[in-house]
């Protein structure tokens, strides 16, 4: 078969980076897409086909970056980054927990340990932990050359376990051991009402005790919490407390030594609900997902009462309903007395110095749709003749009311905390004069 030409040379100048290749490799795309049993060989022109050992088939330049471009449009970014952070990790052979387990529900870690023989993991989007970790790869890039004297991602021995701690962010003048989070919509609001999690303070209490250990010297503790949606950030800080990283290892060993033992250990999460299963592998087999729907009762239903649940089970569960629901109503009651109090009054922010930081008055703007009168509009437009009835786009839209009402919130508990205590950020080329000032330092001491 005869190739198609591809002019090897145009004849004006290229961009810098645009090689005669590409060129020509755009005519073939152009032309169609390229078979790759059809790419007639560099040397004598013939398709693969005709081609053995002796005499292998060469793809010219231009049709191999044709078919390269080809097979990578349409690739998506977060696919090509998760492929890529897969691969750069290396398994340190290690065996155990990690301080990362900490405060982590321990039947998780027997799932990942000692897990049951028909237990097969449900796959889990890498995606979100993927921005996490472009999100600590460039903390750690530019953080550490900005800041010359601080040290990021320190691998540091834990007493006690098999697996180093990788300290995310420390600061040896200050003393500080730092973490970053990276939080998703439900993740965020759950540390704007209740600060950070149990497990990320168990986390970094056990790295700076680690560091402790190692004989750095640490002070205080700081998470910080990035919104992966927002990119706000909020910083909560606590004094070092070598008991309280103790008591964070000491917990994290025994849920490591039950599950070595062979001991199931109890759920730490609520349910398919609870955001620690809604990123659990272990969730299905867990909670027993496909059997509960196929006794299309709840997976907490079926885990707490059993496949045929006893009478008293049923009544426990039947009173605690009843119970709840009379509370809440109660409460719906109170609520609405309060809500009344409130009506009317100007919005802002309320006994701002309180220790809980007050509360701040906000209007809310709600819309409501009229989908039942735009539905009985067109009803009644659907009985008249085809001649008479309007055309639809002449109908309207469904009507909708925007109404307004006073609302009230908390302000975030690291916003209070910020407003107390967190210093102003200094100007920026002071710092920076600072950090070139100590970089210069080490580098004159011969920085190891
Ligand atoms: S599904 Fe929930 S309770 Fe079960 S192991 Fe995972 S986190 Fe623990
Ligand atoms: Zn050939």
């Amino acid at each position: 078969m005869s190739a198609p030409t591809i002019d090897p040379a145009p004849a004006f100048p290229l961009p810098e980076g645009i090689t005669p290749d590409m060129m020509a490799a755009a005519a073939l795309l152009d032309a169609g897409p390229v078979d790759p049993d059809l790419i007639p060989c560099g040397r004598c022109g013939e398709p693969p086909l005709v081609h053995d050992a002796d005499h292998p088939h060469e793809t010219p330049p231009a049709y191999a970056l044709a078919l390269a471009a080809a097979a990578a449009d349409g690739r998506e970014v977060m696919a090509d980054l998760v492929e890529h952070l897969d691969a750069e990790h290396v398994p340190s052979g290690k065996k155990g927990p990690s301080a990362s387990d900490a405060g982590k529900c321990r039947r998780a870690l027997w799932y990942r340990d000692r897990p049951p023989a028909d237990y097969v993991p449900r796959t889990i989007d890498s995606r979100r932990a993927a921005l996490g970790t472009i999100l600590h790869k460039a903390n750690a890039e530019v953080r550490a050359v900005r800041y010359p004297w601080r040290r990021y991602e320190l691998r540091v021995a834990v007493p006690g376990l098999d697996r180093d701690c990788l300290v995310d962010e420390y600061d040896p003048v200050l003393g500080r051991v730092g973490d970053l989070k990276s939080a998703g919509e439900a993740k965020w609001a759950i540390v704007g009402d209740d600060g950070p999690t149990a497990d990320q303070w168990a986390q970094l209490r056990i790295n700076a005790y680690a560091l402790d250990f190692a004989g750095y010297p640490v002070r205080e503790l700081e998470l910080i919490q990035v919104n992966r949606d927002t990119g706000a950030e909020e910083h909560f800080r606590e004094d070092y407390d070598p008991a309280a990283g103790l008591a964070a290892l000491d917990d994290l060993i025994e849920a490591a030594t039950m599950v070595e033992a062979g001991v199931v250990p109890p759920r730490d999460g609520y349910g398919p609900r609870d955001w620690r299963c809604q990123w659990c592998p272990a969730m299905d087999h867990c909670w027993q997902t496909a059997r509960a729907a196929e006794l299309k009762r709840s997976p907490e239903s079926l885990i707490a009462l059993g496949e045929t649940p006893d009478d008293p089970s049923i009544a426990w569960a039947g009173r605690e309903v009843l119970t709840l629901s009379k509370a809440r109503l109660e409460l719906e009651k109170r609520e609405a007395r309060a809500k009344a109090l409130l009506q009317g009054i100007t919005p802002g922010q309320y006994d701002k110095d309180a220790p809980d930081g007050g509360v701040e008055i906000v209007d809310k703007w709600s819309t409501s749709y009229g989908y039942k009168e735009a539905y009985e509009t067109i009803r009644d437009l659907y009985e008249l003749p085809d001649d008479v009835r309007p055309p639809l786009d002449q109908v309207g839209d469904v009507p909708k009311k925007r109404s307004k009402s006073t609302g009230v919130t908390k302000p975030r508990a690291a916003t209070r905390a910020a407003d107390r205590r967190r210093p102003k950020p200094k100007a920026l080329p002071a710092a920076d004069a600072a950090a070139a000032a100590v970089a210069a330092q080490l580098d004159a001491g011969g920085r190891s």
